[in-house]
């Protein structure tokens, strides 16, 4: 890490600034080669993004004939062949079916139009109060104001506090840290009655939605819900007439194994989310899907759902999702986010047995985590001055393996890593990224002990 004395000045914000990061050269697969030539396996996909590997001429060649066509119209001006397919082919593909879709660019976007569209349903019906959206401690919906307000993500909410909305939040179906101290099944799913709870305690005629991710992300590390779960959820949503957001921008488009993550309890949300796999990383895109009977009030009514933003809906993205979305159904990548997920879920399980600061193994497809603690009996975290995560991300890092950092244990107070590469990995990739993983883990916890934990 460097000063960044002496040297010419910066101008770009980065992530940590003066911090020296390698300059990407290029990418083709599962691989990200730096300028010096270093191969980087991307067992992150990114952010868990990247899930069609990097470098597809099928996508290089659509973006080109797309931005031959043309590659921006205004969406108050003008539709586009594009985006009219693609959110038709969105609708096909989701659960159930019927959905409208709205475009913007990125997930933060995608879960703060969820939260407007289901306002003005209400709104639309003359039932104004119905304004608040309920989330989850241990939640993250992204990063502007009305995104974070929903987040339960205490480094990032920290400086923002007073300026964000007042929502409720309820209990994560975190069974790693079950947060009643109980044991599925005997525990009743106390983590989705703590909903109806919070409902009574604000009164339904307050509250416009319900949000959750179908898998926790950032927030916990695919921290993965009982499978009852949902469908008590919905069921509670329904009876008390409240949206039910899935916020599927790290769990739709195939990475669990299915092309939404609500398909695995055979839930049909109201609203949800897209962002990351939509594009693959491609461009930015994103989208918030809403079902034919929550835009039936606004079509009735005001007939103008009221977000936007300059480039939603643009023909150079759709073109380029609409191409990710092509390349996924004829690779049979669902398919493969399934089988070559089993294969890691078990690895890493194997694995578990060697170290013992792995304290779960969880996540469902190619969307998998470890969450990583001072004693696996007691499951004690490590302290947070320690910063484990990061020690673990810059081995891995150095080694050329990419992990995604997640905040696991409650209200962020743990450590815990996504492993979520491209779904199209080779069973010769899966090898060599368990063995980078399994160095990386080794030298971490030598270094621990050389510290006394
Ligand atoms: N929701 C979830 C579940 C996410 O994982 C993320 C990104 N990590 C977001 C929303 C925000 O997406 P973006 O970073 O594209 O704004």
């Amino acid at each position: 890490m460097g000063t960044g004395a002496g040297k010419k000045r910066e101008h770009l914000i980065k992530p940590v600034l003066h911090r020296q990061y390698p300059t990407a050269s290029y990418g083709q697969g599962v691989f990200l080669y730096d300028e010096q030539g270093k191969a980087y396996l991307d067992a992150s996909s990114g952010a868990v993004t990247a899930s069609i590997g990097h470098g597809v001429q099928d996508i290089i060649d659509a973006m080109a004939e797309q931005a031959r066509k043309v590659s921006f119209v205004y969406r108050s001006q003008f539709t586009s062949e594009p985006a009219e397919q693609l959110a038709q082919k969105l609708s096909e593909l989701a659960p159930g079916r019927d959905y409208w879709t709205f475009f913007v660019n990125s997930g933060s976007e995608a879960t703060e139009t969820a939260m407007k569209v289901a306002i003005q349903h209400w709104q639309e019906q003359g039932r104004h109060g119905k304004n608040r959206v309920i989330s989850r401690r241990m939640s993250y919906h992204g990063i502007t104001m009305g995104a974070l307000s929903m987040s339960g993500h205490v480094l990032r909410r920290r400086r923002f506090v007073p300026l964000l909305a007042d929502y409720p939040v309820v209990a994560p179906a975190y069974c790693y840290r079950c947060p009643f101290g109980r044991t599925y099944p005997e525990c009743g799913l106390a983590c989705a009655d703590d909903l109806e709870t919070a409902i009574r305690r604000i009164g339904a005629e307050h509250i416009a939605a319900f949000i959750a991710e179908p898998i926790v992300g950032a927030a916990g590390g695919a921290v993965t819900p009982p499978n009852d779960y949902y469908r008590r959820i919905k069921e509670i949503c329904e009876r008390h007439e409240i949206l039910f957001i899935a916020d599927e921008v790290m769990t739709g488009i195939a990475r669990t194994g299915a092309m939404f993550g609500m398909e695995h309890w055979g839930v049909e949300p109201d609203v949800i989310a897209l962002g990351k796999g939509m594009s693959a990383g491609y461009t930015p895109v994103a989208a918030t899907m809403v079902k034919d009977r929550v835009m039936e009030p606004i079509l009735q009514g005001s007939r103008v759902v009221m977000s936007g933003h300059t480039y939603s809906a643009n023909p150079q993205s759709a073109a380029v999702s609409l191409a990710v979305l092509d390349y996924i159904e004829r690779h049979q990548l669902v398919q493969a986010a399934e089988v070559q997920g089993r294969k890691l879920l078990e690895r890493l399980n194997r694995l578990a047995d060697k170290c013992e600061i792995i304290g779960d193994v969880r996540g469902k497809g190619l969307l998998l985590a470890l969450e990583l603690v001072a004693d696996r009996e007691s499951k004690l975290p490590f302290p947070a001055a320690k910063g484990v995560t990061s020690l673990v991300i810059d081995k891995a890092f150095e080694k050329g393996l990419l992990i995604y950092p997640a905040a696991g244990g409650v209200d962020g107070a743990g450590d815990a890593v996504i492993i979520a590469p491209p779904l199209t990995i080779s069973d010769e990739e899966l090898e060599l990224l368990m063995r980078l993983l399994e160095d990386t883990l080794q030298e971490v916890m030598r270094e621990i002990q050389g510290q006394g934990s």
